[in-house]
């Protein structure tokens, strides 16, 4: 990647790690913080990627949603690869493994597959991006393809897939930057809504997003690095239901507690659900 494009991402998505010192110490477990941050920051890139797509006009051939997906797992890649994170494939597979869990508690809770949906389905969701974690170096994981059961008639491609959604970020941030005015655009404001007190860990869950100042970095870069032509606006706040999104009318990306509340709840399963994959490997 020449290394003027690769400023430009680990510009807009190179975010400092999170505080983890100086808040109140919580009842989150290491493990359960770490797949409600990776989870969270995955789906705040997910809808910044629709924000860029609506307010500067990319071009999307496919899925909106699927294209949402790919800079949503691209940035989050970028920004764990620039913190140095121990943890980084770790931290990719709880991202992946959530979409693997939301599908069995749906099944669990005898929800059916909407095909019609816009998304892909809760499995597939999975699978495209255990494919792209396996696909950013196949030569060292191998053993993600035993975690995820990622089947081999997939993974044989997975490294074309990953070089493919490279390859179109490259190219957006080429264009983008020769077509940006030389005037300076709007900015994007953040703010928080007081979680109520059905939302599990709220006080805690505020107190680290706040200070680990993720929200208002993507903004901050975000605003800076783009033309966006008007003002636009975060918002963290109780929505009634497990839900992010981003609306085109408004300009307000929207990121739910009741969201965030439901990644904290299902992470207990995930040890479960992991020892089951790892049974089934042995069994082969
Ligand atoms: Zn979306």
């Amino acid at each position: 990647m020449p290394a003027r494009l690769l400023t430009l991402l680990l510009a807009l998505f190179c975010l400092p790690v999170q505080a983890e010192h100086g808040t109140p110490s919580g009842v989150l477990a290491v493990d359960q913080l770490r797949f409600v941050t990776a989870n969270a920051e995955f789906t705040l890139m997910h809808e910044m990627g629709h924000l860029l797509i609506h307010e500067l006009h990319l071009p999307v051939l496919g899925r909106e949603e699927d294209a949402a997906d790919q800079l949503g797992f691209y940035g989050l890649l970028l920004m764990q690869r620039e913190q140095l994170d121990k943890n980084f494939y770790g931290r990719l597979l709880d991202v992946a493994d959530y979409w693997r869990l939301q599908w069995q508690h749906s099944q669990a809770n005898g929800g059916a597959s909407v095909v019609w949906d816009s998304h892909a389905l809760d499995q597939q969701r999975f699978y495209n991006l255990s494919c792209l974690i396996y696909g950013s170096d196949p030569d060292h994981l191998e053993w993600v393809l035993e975690v995820t059961g990622l089947p081999i008639e997939r993974a044989l491609y997975c490294d074309q897939e990953y070089a493919q959604v490279e390859q179109a970020v490259q190219w957006l941030l080429t264009r983008i930057q020769r077509e940006r005015p030389e005037h300076q655009g709007q900015a994007i404001r953040v703010s928080y809504e007081e979680p109520l007190d059905s939302i599990e860990h709220g006080p805690e869950l505020l107190s680290r997003v706040r200070a680990s100042k993720v929200l208002e970095n993507v903004a901050q870069r975000a605003s800076s690095l783009f033309y966006l032509p008007r003002a636009l606006q975060i918002r963290v706040q109780n929505c009634g239901a497990a839900d992010a999104w981003y609306d085109r009318n408004t300009g307000e990306l929207s990121l739910c507690w009741e969201l965030i509340d439901h990644y904290a709840r299902l992470m207990p399963a995930l040890q479960q659900l992991r020892e089951q994959q790892r049974l089934a490997v042995k069994r082969d």
